[in-house]
């Protein structure tokens, strides 16, 4: 019986051509013009080998060739990828589509034939693959839709791909990766609450639920039940001590009132990476909604645990290491180790230490009107002014986004005002100028020291925090220091 051969190709010359040669051959031939035609074609002519030239308008040659390649039902048909030059990029894509063989579009027809035969004795493909193929042709939706199906799956994954990818610039900006994730996951996800978590490497890190609400006010109550719905099904892969939720994206406006029992449906996801849990997302809706069904979930997820995957090995990265990349100052988990040791010393040998705290006030505002690139250089500037305002014996850390502390050892509360405030006076008369884009900005800072009142180091740095809210209160641009009770 004769092999049938399907043959692809744009041009009507060239068609005509290879059709003669490989019918005058004894291969029975039928021929599309295009990657969709030749795709339908597969599924109603069954053939044996499908031969295509690459550069074809629409759906080309290793786009045809991958869809193929795709499916378990077709992808035993082998494919001969003809080409113009011999290209290295042609036989890269080629192969990565999964293609048999390439030849050059210039091989004489006896060459072609030669190859063909060898193709097809290497790739046979049995009666019974074609029969199910035929079966399947017949009984299953038509090629057109599957066509459909796997062009908007290939769009899709492409799309996500290039959105999703774009947002690893932010790796080091928590909230505004988060914001950026909402935009993104609102515009493919119905839902009335989604909530992304970033597990971290660190036990010690914070547990937040991030949320969105749509710039919906919703209840506290509705919003806490989330978090514990959540995080329970978090803790099914790991210990969550502490957890917290804060609303990103909020417009303030009336509460809107309903119960947590009024979202119908829901879908949880933790994120596993090298059994670990990485993090995890959730969708909450008041509709009926079946969330797992949807064909690009599956997409998404994947694009998704390729960020969170990028943000958890970032983290491990800085958790590690002790200096913070962008200000080389001491980072986060080098202070808590600080402040424990500097607390415990002050016990056994009775000796004062300070502890200051330093926001840099509208910093969200610097962002949105610069950049984040502006953003780094003025925090990265005011760690510069903090480390020329301290002794070489105070210890400079970066606590978080745009907050910074200091730890002035044997130094009390009146002696601690006054490098603070100096810092304070070097930041607010500061020109900052970063490729001649020109701006002011001030700073915050609570002040406190180790009172008797205190009795952990965390009481501490609480009444220090509880300090720069009293500054940021009060007008921001100033020193406030802990009033003793
Ligand atoms: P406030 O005066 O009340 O402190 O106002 P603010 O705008 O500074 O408010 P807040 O402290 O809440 O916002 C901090 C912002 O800093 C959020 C985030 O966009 C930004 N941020 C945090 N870390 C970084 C960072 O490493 N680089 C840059 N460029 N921005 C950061
Ligand atoms: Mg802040
Ligand atoms: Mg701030």
């Amino acid at each position: 019986m004769a092999a049938k051969i399907l043959l692809v190709e744009d041009s009507d010359t060239q068609l005509k051509f290879l059709k003669e040669g490989l019918t005058s051959n004894g291969f029975e031939v039928e021929t599309a013009t295009n990657g969709a035609e030749a795709y339908k074609k597969i599924f109603e002519y069954v053939p044996d080998l499908v031969v295509s030239d690459i550069m074809m308008p629409v759906i080309d040659g290793y786009q045809l060739c991958r869809m193929i390649k795709n499916v378990d039902e077709t992808k035993k048909i082998p494919v001969v990828l003809l080409t113009v030059l011999d290209k290295k990029i042609d036989s890269f894509w080629g192969k990565k589509a999964g293609a048999q063989l390439f030849l050059s579009k210039s091989i004489d027809v006896n060459e072609l034939v030669r190859n063909i035969n060898a193709t097809l004795r290497r790739y046979p493909v049995s009666d019974e693959y074609k029969a199910a193929l035929t079966m399947k042709a017949q009984t299953d939706n038509s090629a057109q839709t599957r066509l459909n199906t796997i062009l908007n799956d290939l769009l899709l994954k492409s799309v996500f791909a290039n959105e999703f990818r774009n947002l690893s610039d932010f790796l080091n900006y928590e909230r505004i990766l988060v914001e950026k994730l909402f935009s993104l996951l609102s515009s493919f996800v119905e839902y009335s609450v989604a909530g992304i978590f970033f597990a971290s490497p660190d036990d010690f890190a914070e547990n937040i639920l991030y949320l969105d609400t749509l710039g919906r006010n919703l209840s506290k109550n509705v919003l806490s039940d989330i978090r514990f719905d959540f995080f329970r099904k978090m803790e099914e892969l790991k210990s969550v001590k502490d957890s917290k939720f804060e609303v990103v994206r909020m417009l303030l406006g009336k509460e809107i009132d309903y119960q947590f029992t009024d979202l119908k449906s829901k879908i949880i996801i933790p994120l596993v990476f090298d059994k670990k849990l990485i993090g995890g997302i959730c969708f909450y809706t008041r509709q009926d909604m079946d969330y797992a069904s949807f064909r690009y979930f599956d997409i998404m997820i994947g694009e998704l645990l390729s960020i969170f995957k990028m943000k958890y090995q970032y983290t491990e990265k800085e958790f590690m290491s002790v200096l913070d990349g962008l200000t080389g100052l001491y980072n986060r988990r080098q202070f808590e180790i600080s402040l424990e040791q500097e607390h415990n010393r002050s016990k056994r040998h009775p000796s004062d230490f300070s502890l200051a705290i330093l926001d840099i006030d509208f910093f969200k505002k610097v962002n949105d009107t610069f950049g984040h690139q502006y953003g780094d250089y003025v925090l990265k500037t005011v760690a510069d002014l903090m480390k020329t305002a301290f002794r070489k014996t105070d210890l400079l850390y970066r606590y978080g986004g745009e907050e910074l502390v200091m730890i002035m050892p044997e130094t009390n509360i009146e002696g601690a005002v006054i490098p603070v405030q100096r810092l304070r006076r070097m930041i607010e008369e500061y020109d900052f100028d970063y490729n001649g884009v020109k701006t002011k900005v001030t700073a915050s800072i609570g002040l406190t020291m180790n009172f008797q009142e205190f009795n952990t180091a965390a009481d501490i740095l609480k009444s220090a925090d509880e300090a720069l809210y009293k500054a940021k209160e009060s007008g921001r641009n100033r020193v406030v220091l802990h009033e003793q009770q």
